[in-house]
């Protein structure tokens, strides 16, 4: 491929690259070039992550990742070739796809176990390879599932992270039929989680933030109960969480990941219950009497993305019965050249800066999302 004349503009792509200053800026850059096992995909929709906010900010980014890069991770698009040599399996060229974002070494143990998620070999699309910050990007073709026929692609690419994330946790906290489950924190992951209520058939859903906006959301989205945290208020909020919960809920929802969370989280889970963290916080485990923690039979789980299997399930959801909930959820689209100025520290709404979508004003409480197949 060549920079010159007529083919330039089929060579060349737009990406919101972030370089070694950690800034991200719109560059022309050669669109790549998929290798064997691989597809190129014309991205339609890239999902802008909480955690890519925090990546720019630098508070947060996953081991290994080097400068430049380009990031984006909840991608939904179309395949544009296969890579020499390359079976497609039932894909098509022109065919509506999601991407799973983790990929495994193939060869430790977690990877024989199908927990490529949890590889630490891992390369994460977006992260350790380009990523949905561009009109294009390449993927191995196992990662590629069909997306819901009749859901648009800005839905469909927050299903492989914001809905899988919380999708898996409550997966591994054994989520049932009939539970009561408690949410902390009012990100796009506990949100997701609210509306997937029907999806585990929980009996209710409770919401903790600190935010009364985002608890009037919460409540719009499905949920029963939004309690209002605020900074000294954790002993009383656990009495009224413990007579709307009947003595304590059934599994807890740790978006958070802090050690306050984690040790309200275990007072408020009945015994025998779970609490699932998946909220990622630099904090150490809180100081917690193990007696007590024996005794009451509480299993807590980390928790970090998903299966690819977990990502199939949720796009038979939202094939079907899921597609309604999916959509409660309004979605603020803007074109790529419109991202750097939303993950710059110094630029966007100071609502955006400080990370959570949702500590904007109602009107602001969209999911953003780039769309750079649109002018
Ligand atoms: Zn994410
Ligand atoms: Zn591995």
């Amino acid at each position: 491929m060549n920079g010159e004349g007529d083919r330039r503009h089929a060579d060349e792509m737009l990406a919101a690259v972030c370089g070694a200053d950690g800034r991200v800026r719109l560059e022309r850059v050669p669109v790549p070039l998929p290798g064997p096992g691989e597809a190129l995909v014309r991205v339609d929709a890239c999902g802008v992550c909480g955690s890519d906010r925090s990546f720019v900010a630098g508070a947060t980014r996953p081991p290994g990742v080097a400068l430049p890069v380009v990031l984006g991770h909840e991608i939904a698009g179309r395949v544009a070739a296969f890579g020499p040599d390359t079976d497609g399996g039932r894909l098509e060229p022109g065919d509506a796809v999601l991407v799973y974002p983790f990929i495994g070494c193939g060869n430790c143990r977690a990877c024989a176990r199908g927990q490529g998620h949890l590889c630490l070999q891992q390369r994460i699309v977006g992260y350790h390879r380009p990523g949905g910050y561009a009109e294009y990007v390449t993927v191995p073709v196992e990662n590629l599932l069909a997306s819901p026929a009749t859901l648009s692609p800005a839905y469909a690419a927050l299903l492989v992270d914001a809905f899988a994330t919380p999708y898996h946790a409550l997966a591994q906290a054994h989520a049932a039929p009939g539970d009561r489950l408690l949410v902390m924190g009012s990100g796009g992951l506990g949100m997701a989680a609210v509306l997937m209520r029907d999806l585990w058939q929980l009996e209710a859903v409770g919401v903790v933030s600190s935010h009364e906006q985002a608890l009037e959301l919460a409540r719009a989205l499905g949920a029963d109960e939004g309690f209002l945290q605020t900074s000294d208020s954790d002993r009383n909020l656990a009495r009224v969480l413990r007579r709307w919960s009947q003595g304590g809920v059934d599994l807890v929802l740790d978006t958070r990941g802090t050690a306050q969370s984690v040790a309200f989280a275990l007072g408020a889970v009945r015994p025998g219950g779970a609490v699932a963290v998946v909220g990622l916080s630099p904090d150490a485990l809180p100081d917690v009497a193990l007696a007590g923690f024996a005794r009451r039979g509480v299993r807590l789980i980390g928790s970090f993305g998903s299966s690819r299997w977990d990502v199939a399930k949720l796009v038979d959801w939202a094939s079907g019965d899921g597609r309604g909930a999916l959509e409660r959820l309004q979605i603020h689209k803007i074109p790529l050249d419109a991202l750097p100025d939303r993950l710059n520290p110094a630029g966007g709404a100071a609502s955006e800066r400080t990370g959570s979508p949702w500590t904007a004003p109602m009107a602001a409480y969209a999911r953003l999302v780039v769309t750079p197949g649109s002018p």
